[in-house]
């Protein structure tokens, strides 16, 4: 399977990219460092010229895996990489606030993703714009959400005018390129590049982003504790500081704690 493959695949690109192309948007590829991430980048970089593409991530800080940025260096084309950070780090904010955020809120993305994200997006056209250069606002923000992720997710539109962001002099889209693949349709498409994803994958994991995510499921909860004991403890003494879970009951099993979720007790926690 070659990159043009990638394109059989999706039947959905909008007609409204050819245009935006052609009226020189900038192209703002979310980049996490994780598998969607990049097979999203491998669709962009065959269809958008390299001088329209940036790439922005944010930087979790201690909750994100190691290497994530040198990941995306490493399978990228030098496009301009732009790394942001939220003023606060997701423990800080369990702290301060005395509870985790919650899988209907997400308040955690917005936080560390999105607005971070979108802070960043605004500065660079801000800088495009003195620097006068022509369709400096034009912004079509591509994410790597997919529809078989969650029920939430599959909901999303894929193709949309955000009219929040399209002010002073901005007219910006968000865009989900990837929809559509599936998750066996990703790990093929970074194959069929020549590329491998980031080693927690092969690991273990099936997500990436947070070491421990509120929307994760046991096996990840457990391999991340066996592949970052530290990080683990902390959320650990997090639930016990503030009397509350990171993770939300289930119908099964209603209320746990991480430890009882995964088994990996702190003080017996082994670096795998
Ligand atoms: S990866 Fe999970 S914990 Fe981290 S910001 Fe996203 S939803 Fe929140």
């Amino acid at each position: 399977m070659n990159q043009s493959d990638i394109f059989a695949v999706l039947d959905t690109i909008p007609a409204q990219i050819d245009s935006l192309i052609a009226r020189g948007a900038l192209f703002v590829i979310n980049h996490s460092g994780g598998k969607d991430s990049q097979v999203m980048y491998l669709l962009l970089r065959g269809l958008v010229p390299a001088a329209q593409r940036v790439i922005v991530h944010a930087d979790l800080g201690e909750v994100e895996w190691p290497g994530a940025v040198d990941h995306i260096k490493a399978t990228t084309a030098g496009e301009p990489l732009h790394v942001c950070r939220s003023r606060r780090g997701l423990l800080q904010m369990i702290e301060e606030r005395g509870m985790f955020p919650s899988p209907s809120q997400r308040q955690c993305t917005s936080d560390l993703k999105r607005g971070p994200i979108e802070r960043t997006v605004r500065a660079i056209t801000r800088e495009r714009k003195m620097l006068d250069i022509e369709a400096w606002g034009l912004v079509v923000n591509c994410m790597g959400m997919r529809a078989e992720e969650s029920p939430g997710r599959s909901k999303l539109t894929p193709f949309k005018r955000h009219e929040g962001n399209s002010k002073a002099g901005r007219e910006w889209y968000d865009w989900l390129p990837i929809h559509d693949l599936t998750t066996g349709e990703v790990f093929e498409h970074i194959a069929a590049a020549g590329q491998s994803p980031h080693w927690v994958y092969a690991a273990g994991m099936s997500r990436f982003s947070c070491c421990f995510c509120i929307m994760s499921n046991k096996a990840d909860l457990t391999t991340a504790a066996r592949l970052n004991p530290d990080l683990y403890r902390r959320y650990v003494d997090l639930e016990r500081s503030t009397g509350q879970v990171m993770m939300m009951p289930s119908k099964k099993h209603g209320r746990q704690t991480l430890e009882q979720i995964t088994g990996v007790m702190v003080d017996q926690t082994v670096i795998a």
